[in-house]
């Protein structure tokens, strides 16, 4: 078979998690594309296959070339280049105000906050080669108001600080934190900045963290289904008030978690 292959241009913005997709063939055994220097593998459901990457949210703007390799039973290679446009978004500039130690660290905190940063990168580096999830994501919390402050610029204490990686859910201590989707819990402890955290590993590359809770209910190692009641909602580590960080990485790219709802779990078009 003759195949003309077209250049697609796939169209994203700053900090979106984007899924690939396309149905499946005869013959077809594997897929996988190359994106920030990473080889990810699609998986098949049903008579499709899908990925998911990120564009992280410092990603400049411009056409970046994303290759497609297919992998047939008869030892045929198909490769194609994609294009990714990546269109810049305004972050605006958020000023806050936290307790001292949490913007001019004791060398102990220092030094505690290095070592989580390493511990935390490892596991958004680390490609579980399957999706555990086969309906679409959902948000921690039902009916939640807010969280529009992904990206955001920030000046803690009159400092520049990192920019907002995840989504702030408005939440009173108490209220309970569901996990978005099916997955495997990889981190549940007190983290420096982040305060009591649970990490869920959806495979794929893909993670959701939930940060500054009061309680936690689950154990690293751990599988969890959607909608299971992980932990609940509290003001620990640097925070103005009680409220819900929310956070997903795609492999590391710091991704808006409101950009996963439009991931379609098995029903993708
Ligand atoms: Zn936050």
């Amino acid at each position: 078979m003759n195949s003309v292959a077209l250049l697609a241009t796939l169209m994203a913005v700053q900090g979106q998690a984007l899924q690939l997709g396309q149905p499946h063939e005869a013959g077809l055994t594997s897929i996988d594309v190359t994106w920030n220097e990473r080889r990810i593998p699609y998986v098949r459901v049903a008579d499709r296959w899908m990925t998911v990457i990120g564009i992280d949210l410092d990603t400049d703007e411009g056409n970046y070339p994303i290759e497609v390799s297919l992998r047939y039973a008869d030892g045929r290679v198909a490769t194609r280049t994609d294009l990714v446009r990546v269109q810049s978004q305004r972050f605006p500039t958020t000023e806050l105000t936290v307790a001292p130690q949490y913007v001019n660290l004791s060398p102990e905190d220092q030094e505690r906050a290095a070592r989580e940063s390493r511990q935390i990168n490892a596991i958004y580096s680390t490609l579980t080669p399957e999706a555990y999830w086969l309906q679409p994501f959902q948000v921690p919390i039902p009916g939640t108001t807010g969280g529009r402050n992904f990206g955001h610029r920030r000046v803690f204490n009159g400092e520049s600080r990192a920019p907002h990686s995840g989504a702030d859910l408005s939440a009173v201590t108490g209220t309970e934190i569901l996990a978005v989707n099916a997955g495997r819990i990889v981190l549940a402890k007190n983290l420096f900045f982040s305060g009591n955290a649970v990490f869920i590993d959806h495979g794929l590359g893909v993670y959701s963290t939930y940060l500054h809770l009061s309680e936690m209910f689950v154990e690293p190692g751990t599988m969890v289904e959607q909608g299971q009641v992980i932990g609940l909602a509290g003001a620990t580590g640097r925070v103005t008030g009680p409220h819900l960080h929310w956070g997903v990485r795609v492999l590391s790219a710091r991704v808006d978690p409101f950009s996963l709802l439009s991931l379609g779990g098995d029903s993708t078009p």
